[in-house]
């Protein structure tokens, strides 16, 4: 039976980068994938080709909304959804296959099959064709989470489906019916609507992406509802049926009214569950809490010392980021380093156009708090950056602190936002005031210096351009 110092169960942005670093640190590394390519759900079916998809059909809405005021005219547009899908499949490959080549330079060995513990040290990898066991001293478990559905919306993965099949459709829906205005719905909602669909957003909330500050779920529903979505909120999913060309969603309305929306496709977004199946816990004896999600303590380590878990199948955000910043905390934990995740500090991104962005508190979080904060904010339509490629919609807004003028919270909503809540972050891990960021010199004309200008309004109510 083969050995290893530490064994992975799971191969996505969480277990590859823990495989890497653990080889990084001298162990003698496995790592255990069920599917035939590794990279998981970030690579294979999220994170990667929802972005191609989101690319493509930009540059497609871009194209026939936006380019004619820019003088480039063209004739004849159509969307080719088999090529941007494609595309898409192509850029999923590159990006695996540059997995499988990290994992032969980190010298880590790849076990194809499905993991499960036998006992806490022995891990059994059934394959399609054969079976292997190997020993392992320790364990990190990474095996991510799967979309999450009510009983009454079944999934058919035809009619009503999730993310993994809007990434792969065959057509354009007329009519797409998305279930939850999270960022799931909201990302792939938008492929469609740019290509042409009726896009409608059922949310259980009273505004979209619910769980960031309110400013940003209220101009992006502004933003989206021009593009030609449309938002149903305070609306609860209670069912969905399908015939075999068409969906019907039931719902309730805020005065508890019972509403129907008939569409040829249901997207269901309601969230993801962690996934444990056939993992086999109870023979290691590792325990999961009442959600399914296995629980950790603040060193990732389960109730069993040698079994870590990491990304999704553990609390917190469902975010790649966060999994490989676990994934790296895990491996250097058991090297007997002293590793630290500022979780306050985790972004959050929305890949819609505009992109959202945000880090740290929200302004509801403050107020909850009773901490004393000030605020202040830049519109795009203010930056000249902004104007030249006419992306004006959106604004940044800054949260800090009443007395001492740290900066509590970021959010921002705009073009590439998502690129540019790194200067935020790094602000705030180094517990910069505004006046710090308002006196840094931007490059100009950037959408950087919409952040600077965002930081003179909070700082002393000395934006130069509004
Ligand atoms: P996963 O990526 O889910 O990987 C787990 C792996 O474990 C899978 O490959 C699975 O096959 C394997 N596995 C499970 N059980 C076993 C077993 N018993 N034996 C062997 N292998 C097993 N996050 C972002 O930060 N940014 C984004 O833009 C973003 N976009 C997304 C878009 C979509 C459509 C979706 C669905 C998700 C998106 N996410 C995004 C979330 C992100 O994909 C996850 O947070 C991330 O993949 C979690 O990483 P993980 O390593 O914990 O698990
Ligand atoms: P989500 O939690 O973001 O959104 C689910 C939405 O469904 C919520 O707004 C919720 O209020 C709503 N909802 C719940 N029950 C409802 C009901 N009965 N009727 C109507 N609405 C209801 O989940 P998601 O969009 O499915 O995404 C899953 C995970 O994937 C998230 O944790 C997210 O972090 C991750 N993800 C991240 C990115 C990114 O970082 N850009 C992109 C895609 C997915």
């Amino acid at each position: 039976m083969e050995k290893f110092d530490i064994t992975i169960i799971g191969s996505g942005p969480g277990g590859y980068v823990a495989a890497i670093r653990c080889a990084q640190l001298g162990f003698k590394t496995a790592l255990i994938e069920r599917y035939s390519t590794l990279g998981g759900t970030c690579l294979n079916v999220g994170c990667i080709p929802s972005k191609a998809l989101l690319d493509s059909s930009e540059h497609f809405f871009n194209a026939s909304h936006n380019f004619a005021a820019h003088g480039i005219e063209i004739k004849n547009l159509k969307a080719n959804l088999q090529q941007m899908i494609k595309r898409k499949a192509d850029v999923v490959k590159q990006t695996c296959d540059g997995i499988t080549f990290l994992m032969k330079k980190n010298k880590v060995s790849v076990f194809q099959g499905h993991g499960s513990f036998i006992s806490k040290n022995t891990i059994k990898v059934k394959g399609d064709k054969s079976e292997t066991t190997i020993e392992t001293k320790n364990t990190i478990i990474a095996t991510g989470s799967k979309p999450f559905s009510l009983p009454s919306v079944l999934i058919d993965k035809k009619r009503i489906i999730t993310s993994t099949e809007a990434l792969e459709l065959k057509e354009i829906p007329k009519h797409l019916i998305v279930v939850g205005g999270g960022v799931i719905g909201l990302e792939l909602g938008s492929v469609y609507a740019r290509l042409g669909s009726k896009v409608s957003v059922l949310e259980f909330a009273d505004s979209i992406i619910p769980t960031m500050d309110k400013s940003l779920g209220k101009e992006l529903q502004k933003v989206l509802s021009k593009q030609g979505m449309e938002f149903f909120l305070s609306h609860k999913v209670t069912g969905a049926k399908t015939s075999s060309k068409e969906v019907l969603v039931q719902a309730e309305n805020k005065e508890g009214k019972k509403v129907e929306f008939k569409g040829d496709y249901c997207l269901v977004a309601l969230g993801r569950k962690p996934y444990t199946e056939n993992l086999g816990l109870e023979n290691a004896g590792v325990k999961v809490d009442s959600q399914g999600k296995i629980e950790v303590n603040d060193k990732l380590q389960t109730n069993v010392e040698s079994i870590y878990a990491i990304g999704d199948v553990v609390r917190g955000a469902m975010l790649a980021h966060k999994a490989e910043e676990e994934g790296v905390f895990v491996a250097e934990t058991i090297a007997g380093e002293k590793p630290h995740i500022n979780y306050h500090l985790i972004p959050g991104v929305v890949y819609t156009w505009p992109e959202v962005a945000s880090i740290g508190f929200t302004e509801e979080q403050l107020k909850n708090k009773g901490i004393n904060y000030k605020s202040g904010s830049f519109p795009f339509k203010a930056s000249g950056r902004a104007r030249a490629s006419m992306d004006t919609d959106g604004f940044i807004k800054v949260l800090a602190d009443s007395q001492t003028d740290e900066i509590l919270g970021v959010h921002m909503i705009g073009p590439r936002a998502a690129d540019m809540i790194a200067e935020a972050v790094v602000a705030m891990e180094y517990r910069a005031s505004t006046e710090d960021i308002a006196r840094i010199c931007h490059a100009h004309p950037t959408f950087t210096e919409s952040f600077k200008e965002a930081c003179l309004d909070t700082t002393s109510r000395r934006a130069i351009h509004i």
